[in-house]
């Protein structure tokens, strides 16, 4: 697979355009992206393009039965420029799980690797340089057959295309023990990153913000008793010193910064658990005294601060000012992805000149 990219760089590069200093999230693109065709049932067309739009046929599958899959990742650089990428394969590894969900081919594990290194090797200067800001790579596995009928596609397409990011806002987020709506079911698709999750979770997150609350804590689907995880993100509460997170039970998006937070944790020599979290258990906490942080993990936001939740019409505060383990957290990958930490764990993977070789 090592040649099997071609690459075809742009002589119309964008990146003069960009204020770097001040990037809407999500609206700026980078020089290239990355694609290849799934045809005749094999993976082919893999290419490194000007990034594009492309024609789709109105019958196209994806849109209309949601074939869709994507995952999120981040290259971040050094001080020196070097870009640096952390746990790529853990990506490639759940785009498959969510393809396999989804009745999608598989896309080889080798060629997204040398695919996601020779995209972020090319668009090297994207990376934006302050702390905290990074090239955020979205890969997107999609249906392309241009044939109506409730069946999975023959044909499909995957595209890597990345978008320079500032710093993550850094305000607390207060959120909302969801009571009415779910995000999944046991047996259903939360496990995959798939479009329709996100469709789903629109109308209760506008309710949510119209209540006052910036996101959704979802609750399991039986009871609406057991917590889940948080719009992208995946939940943490530290109770009386013990760090405690709800155990992978096949509706919760198996976060990759959940499992880092994870492993970072448990060697600092904290306790974490993993298990059914019932939401009461978290309110007596509150109330007797020991609830004393609740943040949410995930690729875009890193560590992300909860103030407040509200659970049956209460609202429960939190004081931020005194978190200790998710600066903590929040500093050490951000130093990790800066390349100023020791990579105890083999994480990170350092982007040079041999990639394009
Ligand atoms: C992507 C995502 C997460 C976080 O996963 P990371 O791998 O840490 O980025 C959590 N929950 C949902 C629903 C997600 O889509």
């Amino acid at each position: 697979m090592a040649r099997s990219i071609n690459i075809y760089p742009t002589e119309n590069s964008k990146i003069s355009q960009v204020d770097f200093d001040n990037i809407p999230f999500g609206q700026v693109f980078s020089d290239h992206m990355f694609v290849a065709d799934y045809i005749d049932g094999e993976w082919q067309n893999a290419e490194i393009k000007e990034l594009a739009p492309f024609m789709v046929h109105p019958g196209n599958l994806a849109w209309h039965y949601g074939q869709s899959i994507f995952e999120g990742m981040k290259a971040t650089a050094m001080a020196d420029g070097t870009p640096l990428l952390m746990r790529p394969e853990k990506h490639i590894e759940r785009l498959n799980a969510s393809a396999s969900r989804m009745c999608m081919p598989n896309f080889p594990e080798e060629l997204f690797l040398e695919a996601i290194d020779k995209l972020v090797w090319l668009d090297r200067a994207w990376i934006p340089k302050e702390k905290g800001s990074a090239l955020y790579i979205r890969p997107l596995l999609i249906a392309m057959d241009d044939a109506l009928g409730v069946r999975p596609s023959e044909t499909y397409k995957l595209l890597i295309f990345t978008l320079p990011v500032g710093p993550y806002y850094d305000k607390p987020v207060s959120l909302l023990a969801e009571d009415t709506y779910v995000r999944a079911a046991q047996g259903g698709v939360g496990e995959a990153k798939t479009a329709g999750n996100y469709a789903a979770s629109l109308q209760p997150a506008k309710i949510a913000k119209e209540k006052g609350y910036d996101q959704i804590m979802w609750m399991d689907a039986k009871e609406f008793k057991y917590i889940q995880e948080v719009g992208t993100m995946n939940i943490f509460f530290v109770i009386d010193g013990k760090v405690v997170t709800p155990r992978l039970s096949g509706t919760i998006l198996k976060g990759i910064t959940r499992d880092s937070v994870i492993h970072i944790l448990k060697s600092e020599g904290y306790e974490v658990i993993e298990k059914d979290l019932h939401i009461d258990e978290v309110v007596d906490a509150h109330k007797n005294g020991t609830l004393q942080e609740i943040f949410g993990t995930g690729t875009a936001a890193v560590v992300a601060n909860v103030h407040k939740f509200a659970y049956e019409n209460h609202d429960y505060d939190v004081d931020v000012d005194t978190y200790k383990i998710s600066p903590l957290l929040k500093k050490y990958i951000e130093e990790l992805r800066a390349g100023e930490r020791e990579d105890k764990f083999g994480w990170i993977k350092m982007l040079g000149a041999e990639v394009l070789a």
